[in-house]
């Protein structure tokens, strides 16, 4: 059976993982690959007006797809974390993407949900793996290799790997190297790492002589003790490692700046934001900009935010370290 997979939204965290289950199972796996001006485009035209950025470009994904594979593979998540949801955008992906393929193209979308606990979770992987196999040994042995890449992956990032070089396991260089500036480029991993809705803004910002912190590079202990210092729970999963990261990269000074990657409109992004503007002004961090990406941003508009960002985060710099030699002389 020949399976695609659309990569966008949830594909820059667990493509690996959906990827290597499939494979081992004896599916042939298609990824639509990056995104592109087309895949953009066509997405923005077909989907619902009032979709966020990314689900307009996992719309052009599952188009891309379609007509080149016998089944899409679109999980529905709905929980990943206990006590946390994925956002209501997430949770019809598999719908959105039915509407999309139409009939002759059938969906496969187990539902994971650690709300429902982990036995749930593992019928749930079961079931998917029936469809490929009668074979239960195989199936345990395609979701123990599965995840053992999907660790591998994400390790990677943390590493200092962008996506790519993740998926590949090398890259010609690491986003943090050492370089005097460091800026904190966080987001969800689909607003950081598509080098086309982002304009390769990691690369952009290495050629510019600075290095970047993402989230995935924020040690999650430091993510936690910030979310346990909030009035309140956030109640969806990846906007607290948003946060958490924000936060921690800010108080500890982990950064000189930090950019926050939003895409247009997304609601819970917006209140994370809010919070973690005023989070940050309340603890005397460091500069934060906040960059809001749609299908209608333009380059020019973009790199001039960027490069006024960085400018100034280089004199602020060089200011403070006058200061210092003033006091110490
Ligand atoms: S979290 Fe925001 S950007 Fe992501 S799918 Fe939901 S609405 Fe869209």
């Amino acid at each position: 059976m020949r399976v695609g997979i659309p990569g966008g939204l949830l594909y820059y965290r667990y493509g690996r993982l959906w990827n290597s289950f499939l494979q081992a199972l004896g599916a042939e796996v298609v990824e639509s690959g990056e995104t592109t001006r087309s895949i953009l485009n066509s997405g923005a035209s077909k989907a619902e007006n009032e979709s966020c950025l990314p689900v307009k470009v996992f719309y052009g994904h599952v188009l891309a797809l379609k007509d080149r594979v016998d089944a899409l593979f679109v999980p529905r998540l709905v929980s990943v974390k206990r006590r946390t949801h994925t956002c209501p955008k997430m949770l019809g992906l598999p719908d959105m993407a039915r509407a999309a393929a139409g009939e002759r193209v059938p969906v496969i979308s187990p539902t994971i949900d650690f709300q429902s606990g982990l036995w749930h979770n593992y019928r749930a992987v079961y079931s998917l793996g029936r469809i490929f196999t009668p074979d239960p040994r195989r199936i345990v042995a395609a979701g123990v290799t599965a995840w053992r890449e999907h660790r591998l992956y994400l390790e990677r990032l943390t590493l200092g790997l962008d996506h790519q070089g993740a998926l590949k396991g090398e890259a010609e260089r690491l986003l943090c190297e050492g370089r005097d500036l460091r800026i904190g480029v966080i987001g969800h991993h689909y607003n950081v790492y598509d080098t086309f809705t982002t304009m390769s803004l990691l690369e952009r910002l290495g050629s510019m002589g600075v290095d970047v912190m993402t989230a995935d590079m924020v040690p999650e202990k430091l993510r936690e003790r910030e979310l346990r210092r909030l009035p309140k729970d956030i109640y969806w999963s990846y906007e607290q490692e948003v946060a958490g990261a924000i936060l921690a990269c800010s108080r500890y000074r982990l950064v000189d700046g930090i950019i926050f990657m939003i895409s247009f409109p997304c609601g819970p992004d917006s209140i994370v934001r809010v919070l973690c503007e005023q989070e940050n002004r309340r603890m005397g961090g460091v500069p934060m900009l906040t960059l809001v990406m749609d299908e209608h941003t333009g380059e020019g508009g973009f790199l001039t935010r960027i490069e006024a960002f960085v400018d100034m985060l280089w004199r602020r710099k060089r200011r403070e370290s006058e200061e210092l030699e003033a006091v110490a002389g």
